[in-house]
């Protein structure tokens, strides 16, 4: 069986170079041949405010694989990256996300709600991503100040001015950005008082460590001050304990994510949680 999956997919066992070659060769036309099929799925994880209010989702893509079921985006996310995968993939991902924006835009007990979309580095890099972010709100009709680009630190790596132009013009159209996985990137505390962000996220792993030990603690609470002192909201993702949410709340995070509140979730059975959950902010 397990020789099998192989063959259509990645390696479970440490392979040589030519195995390497050949699987990744295998893997890419599989993803885009999934592509083609509509093979992709979009989850949702509902993101609340501190009083347990829903105030919108974070979509997460998934790779609904014929052979191998659900696939998780951490085994195709970096391989749509190096292939520029990653183009088309995201736009779908942002057309679908934006699509659902519209459908809860137009009803008074989801107007309020945002969507969050994560957004690889090669894509925000493309000269035309600003126009493409535009052109998918037009074409769907989103309202921009619900939406949520969630970028990474990685951007920051080459062309800073670049970087923050972008998302300049982003912020000027009324869409938000995120700063995702903040706190395990690269040196970006030079660069974040230039940044146009409206929100930062602190990692999980800093959550996790919060209740267990005094450095992840500490670091929660600098991120949650330098949030304050730099009016940008800041989110907690993986809170998956109680601990974890009042220790969170007590150093002053504005919302978070996390198995706590809700697993992320294919679209019927977020709409189901939705209506068995408190009418969510509007
Ligand atoms: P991320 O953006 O930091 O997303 C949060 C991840 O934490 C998600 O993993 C989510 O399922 C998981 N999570 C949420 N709450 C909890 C919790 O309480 N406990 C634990 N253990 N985990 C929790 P997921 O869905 O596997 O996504 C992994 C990463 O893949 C994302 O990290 C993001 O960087 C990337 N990704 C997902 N969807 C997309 C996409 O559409 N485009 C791009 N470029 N990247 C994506
Ligand atoms: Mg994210
Ligand atoms: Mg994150
Ligand atoms: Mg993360």
């Amino acid at each position: 069986h397990a020789k099998a999956a192989g063959r259509n997919m990645a390696c479970w066992f440490e392979p040589d170079m030519e195995q390497r070659v050949a699987v990744r060769a295998a893997l890419e036309a599989d993803l885009r041949h999934a592509l083609n099929q509509g093979q992709f799925e979009l989850y949702y994880q509902p993101q609340c405010d501190m009083q347990g209010r829903m105030t919108g989702v974070e979509a997460l893509v998934r790779w609904n694989h014929p052979q191998r079921g659900l696939v998780p985006p951490v085994e195709f996310i970096p391989v749509t990256e190096e292939t520029g995968l990653i183009v088309p993939l995201g736009r779908w991902v942002l057309e679908t996300a934006c699509t659902l924006l519209a459908q809860w835009a137009g009803a008074p007990r989801t107007a309020g709600l945002r969507v969050a979309v994560n957004v690889s580095a090669q894509q925000f890099q493309r000269p035309d991503f600003v126009e493409q972010v535009l052109a998918v709100l037009a074409a769907t009709g989103a309202p921009p100040q619900r939406l949520m680009l969630e970028l990474t630190e990685s951007l920051l790596l080459t062309d800073v001015e670049g970087t923050v132009g972008k998302m300049a013009r982003l912020r000027d159209a009324g869409v938000g950005c995120a700063l995702d996985d903040f706190g395990t990137g690269y040196s970006s505390l030079a660069y974040l008082h230039r940044l146009p962000l409206a929100e930062l996220k602190i990692d999980r792993s800093f959550i996790w460590d919060a209740d267990n030990e005094r450095h992840g603690g500490a670091i929660v609470h600098t991120i949650a001050g330098l949030g304050k002192a730099m009016c940008l909201d800041v989110m907690a993702e993986g809170v998956e304990t109680e601990r974890q949410r009042a220790f969170i709340a007590a150093a002053g995070c504005h919302g978070y994510q996390g198995y706590l509140y809700c697993r992320p979730m294919p679209m019927p059975q977020l709409a189901e949680w939705m209506s068995k959950h408190q009418a969510p902010l509007s």
